[in-house]
């Protein structure tokens, strides 16, 4: 029987896959996605992580949780009353499967309208560009294409002595589905998602303990801003523990028991229930033929160059499984890009301007070097910042907490990293991430007009501060 033919197959129905398929048939190709995503429920569903266990659900429940947290500590204060103000999980998570469920389907209808063949299965990469696709009821089938897109993906890294069970002591998937609030919520891993899902559970009133074996709060933003969130989320309630170092976890009939080792010496602590989150691996598991002829590296990590081109000619790489920040909208650039190379288009991702986002409150986002990287470069540099106390529609929002910081070269003005604390930071970065983009000079911001009364006015005087020219804060 003769094998289906493809321009471009891809492996991998992520952010960095399913934008990947989409984008080679926009140009004219005819393009497969091949994903074999199952849901807790059994059902099958593109979107990978992102959309099915990461990005999305996690969001929903951000915004449910934000939304309760203010009600109860913030509306007093804009003269709005509520009683018998209530948390119902059943519907919270009910909103945010709803939500998850319409993107994911989203997918779907756009390979339709794109004409993307959609593939529910493993696929494994075999010599000369043949793809196997095995299907969940274990029919096989080899399909061939001029050009294959890895996007595996990443799966969460496990601790063996605090193994998941799913229950009691879960990854970061399980974590976001809770069905009642954890009295006693215990996360190992101050990272992202032990900030942003610490940060969930606690406004809807579990008892949070964060526990981090590094000393370093934040390691990879910017000090003055680590610190700064630091102090908010202390204030907030939640007690995050640096430099523990974990020893054991035991799920038993109250709960689960952890111990760890600090500067103080050995310490145990109780909780109702366990996140895991101490970072992601990527995802190589029966994908690769012994002579499909694709190297990884030391860390596992599929090879690329910058055009995301493994070892293997013809054979392509993107997303999580490959190097740089496992984030989605990294994965989609490479998705994309990929895809325009192999139609001999230009393509290109500019891996200096890709901003990073943690969905906390106060948001945190940053975009290009910190201000110790710029030290450590040996060059002379400005700082500006800019606090949202001082901002009018911060104050109107009730959301004052925060400040911009705005990095620019001394000898030619090039803006090389902008820092955001506060509301909303994480749509706040785009004005930096175009500037930095566009090689934009601080005056360049300065010079831009802002429209009054936002939250972008922040962006603006901290790019005066960083010249002493700031109208709405007193200069150094
Ligand atoms: P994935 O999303 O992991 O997709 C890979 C897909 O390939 C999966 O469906 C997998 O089942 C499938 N697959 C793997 N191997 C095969 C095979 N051999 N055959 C067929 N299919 C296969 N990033 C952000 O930028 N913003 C956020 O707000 C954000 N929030 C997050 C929150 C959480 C809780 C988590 C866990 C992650 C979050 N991330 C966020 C990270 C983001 O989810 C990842 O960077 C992104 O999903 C990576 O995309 P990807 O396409 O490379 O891989
Ligand atoms: P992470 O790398 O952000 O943080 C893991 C933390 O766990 C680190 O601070 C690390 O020092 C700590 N750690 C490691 N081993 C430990 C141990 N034994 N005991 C205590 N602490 C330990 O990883 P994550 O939070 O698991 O997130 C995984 C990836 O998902 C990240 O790379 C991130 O890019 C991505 N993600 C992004 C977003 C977003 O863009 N908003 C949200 C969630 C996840």
């Amino acid at each position: 029987m003769s094998e289906r033919e493809f321009d471009v197959v891809v492996i991998g129905g992520g952010p960095a896959g399913y934008p990947a398929a989409i984008r080679a048939a926009q140009n004219g190709l005819n393009a497969a996605c091949i994903d074999e995503w199952e849901n807790h429920d059994g059902s099958r569903a593109f979107g990978g992580t992102c959309l099915n266990a990461g990005c999305i659900p996690s969001k929903a429940l951000l915004e449910s949780s934000e939304l309760y947290h203010r009600a109860s500590s913030e509306f007093d204060r804009h003269g709005i009353s509520v009683t018998e103000l209530g948390i119902d999980i059943a519907a919270m998570q009910s909103r945010k499967t709803g939500i998850v469920k319409q993107l994911t389907s989203g997918i779907a209808a756009l390979f339709k309208a794109n004409g993307v063949t959609a593939l529910q299965g493993h696929g494994r990469l075999l010599s000369d560009h043949r793809v196997e696709v095995t299907t969940a009821d274990g029919k096989k089938e080899t399909i061939g294409a001029k050009h294959v897109i890895l996007a595996s993906g990443s799966v969460p890294i496990e601790l063996p002595i605090a193994p998941v069970d799913g229950q009691d002591i879960v990854d970061s998937w399980g974590a976001l589905e809770f069905t009642e609030v954890p009295k006693r919520l215990g996360v190992i891993g101050a990272g992202v998602i032990g900030l942003e899902l610490g940060s969930v559970w606690h406004r809807l009133g579990a008892e949070v303990v964060i526990l981090e074996a590094l000393d370093d709060f934040l390691f990879m933003a910017d000090a003055q801003i680590a610190k700064e969130a630091a102090k908010h989320f202390k204030r907030q309630g939640l007690d995050i523990r640096l430099g523990a170092k974990m020893t054991g976890a035991v799920a038993g009939k109250t709960g689960v028991n952890v111990s760890y080792e600090d500067s103080n010496g050995k310490q145990t602590l109780e909780v109702d229930k366990l996140i895991v989150c101490v970072g992601r691996r990527p995802f190589t598991s029966e994908l690769l033929a012994d002579d499909a002829g694709v190297a990884l590296d030391e860390r596992g990590f599929i090879q690329v160059d910058e055009g995301c081109r493994s070892t293997a000619a013809d054979v392509w790489a993107v997303g999580d499984v490959v190097r740089g920040p496992m984030l989605a909208h990294k994965g989609t650039e490479e998705g994309v890009m990929a895809a325009d190379l192999i139609a001999g288009k230009v393509g290109e991702v500019n891996y200096d301007a890709i901003p990073s986002v943690i969905y906390t409150a106060p948001e945190i986002a940053w975009v290009g070097k910190t201000e110790a990287e710029v030290k450590a470069s040996g060059a002379a540099y400005k700082v500006g910042t800019f606090p949202f106390a001082a901002n009018g529609r911060a104050k109107g929002m009730e959301q004052t907490d925060g400040l911009v910081k705005l990095i620019t070269a001394e000898d030619d003005d090039e803006l090389l990293g902008v820092h955001i604390i506060g509301p909303v930071a994480g749509e706040l970065i785009a004005e930096a991430v175009l500037a930095l983009e566009f090689s934009a000079s601080g005056e360049d911001l300065q010079r831009t007009v802002h429209a009054h009364s936002t939250l972008t006015e922040a962006n603006h005087e901290a790019a005066l501060a960083a010249d002493n020219r700031a109208i709405h804060a007193i200069n150094r």
